[in-house]
């Protein structure tokens, strides 16, 4: 049997790893090396002419990277991968490659907050129409498709409020247009979500986040459909947002555990957003999984192996309140990344979402007093304990 058709933890354990390596080293060597070094002029040639397989120079490619490259297109079930120095990297020169002046891009007002300035302020001035829908009105995102499209951009669950895009409708209306669909897959990661299997023609990552897991490498990652994996992989090659090969090593290690930290991360995600939900302190719980969420119906069709790692509650009180409770969690770093083995937490009005102003924030359905929450992978027990101590504090 082919290791793409074993199951997720046994590729995230052996994926892209077949080919012995070097010096028979049992884990992926770190290939530290800007250029790589031929004799004859001939051999040379073969692989800068795509003749024979191997490595000319980093920034294009690299032994250690395309492990962590193949591992992430099995996991996800792509044709190809290519990789980049972060998730921005990924998404800017996916957006870049595809849009040229006179085409129209469609996606959400919720998307996470960079792609969201690439949309407002980079792709504006070079000519792109940029038709941003509110995110979770499916039949509004069908309608803005319908109207024809070069790339459609989604993701979901979003960031911080935990919205929910019916992903087979969006993709199927793209379809019927011509256009392209990029999936941010970043929450959900291939354990809960798989955007191509769906229909989606890309699907991309921040790697800083769940599939690294550790909090220690950034890293962004693009797989699907290889004509169009190829031509963002030439771009790239030739504006440089290359990821490293120590990165891609961090990478390749946290991505042996994805399944089982995703896994430990969707049923405490779950467990809090319960305990929570029935707390005297927290006003409102986001989190896909529980059924009063707008999206959950959509999220059980959608979603495998659980809602994901991620969710946010508001506390009753103001900002100060919430300052509060932030200062008295014992068991979470305030920090503004997800994803990681340890928890992580923050108020998006004072951290991802600094820049909007009060109403902006309002529009987006973002109170002040909200807090993002990432589960690590530490008991259950003792995260609810230590949230429960902080809110008391609040
Ligand atoms: N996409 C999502 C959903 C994110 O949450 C983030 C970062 O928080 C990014 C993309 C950007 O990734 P990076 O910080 O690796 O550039």
């Amino acid at each position: 049997m082919g290791i793409e058709n074993r199951h997720i933890s046994t590729i995230a354990a052996w994926g892209g790893e077949e080919k012995p390596l070097a010096f028979g080293a049992a884990q992926v060597p770190i290939v530290q090396s800007a250029p790589f070094v031929y004799d004859d002029v001939d051999s040379w040639l073969d692989v800068a002419l795509g003749r024979a397989e191997g490595h000319i120079y980093s920034r294009n490619t690299n032994p250690t990277v395309g492990v962590f490259e193949e591992k992430v297109r099995l996991l996800e079930g792509g044709e190809d991968a290519t990789s980049f120095a972060t998730g921005m990297a990924a998404i800017s020169n996916t957006l870049f490659t595809f849009l040229k002046p006179g085409d129209r891009v469609v996606s959400i007002t919720d998307s996470y907050g960079g792609t969201s300035k690439i949309f407002l302020e980079f792709l504006p001035p070079m000519g792109v129409e940029v038709d941003l829908v509110e995110t979770g009105d499916d039949d509004a995102l069908e309608a803005a498709i319908g109207k024809g499209a070069r790339v459609v951009y989604l993701e979901t669950p979003t960031n911080p409020t935990l919205k929910l895009i019916d992903l087979r409708r969006a993709i199927k209306a793209s379809r019927n247009v011509g256009a392209i669909s990029v999936v941010d897959n970043t929450f959900a990661t291939p354990v809960n979500q798989k955007p191509l299997a769906l229909g989606a023609d890309l699907v991309l990552h921040s790697a800083t986040k769940f599939l690294g897991g550790h909090d220690d490498a950034m890293g962004g990652v693009l797989a699907g459909r290889r004509d169009l994996v190829r031509q963002v992989y030439h771009y790239r090659e030739i504006t440089g947002a290359t990821l490293g090969a120590f990165a891609s090593y961090l990478l390749l290690r946290g991505l042996k555990t994805l399944d089982l930290r995703v896994r430990r991360q969707n049923e405490t995600a779950l467990s809090m957003a319960r305990f929570l939900q029935g707390h005297p302190k927290v006003e409102n719980v986001f989190y896909p999984g529980l059924e009063s969420h707008p999206g959950h119906d959509i999220a059980v069709s959608q979603m495998e192996g659980g809602f994901g790692g991620v969710l946010s509650f508001s506390i009753k009180g103001d900002l100060e309140a919430t300052k509060r409770c932030l200062k008295a969690v014992k068991l979470a770093h305030r920090a503004a990344s997800l994803g990681s083995v340890n928890t992580l937490i923050g108020i998006p009005a004072t951290t991802s979402h600094v820049e909007c102003t009060a109403e902006e924030r309002a529009r987006l359905g973002i109170p002040e007093t909200l807090v993002r929450y990432s589960c690590g992978i530490e008991a259950f027990e003792d995260l609810r304990d230590d949230i429960a101590a902080a809110l008391d504090a609040a």
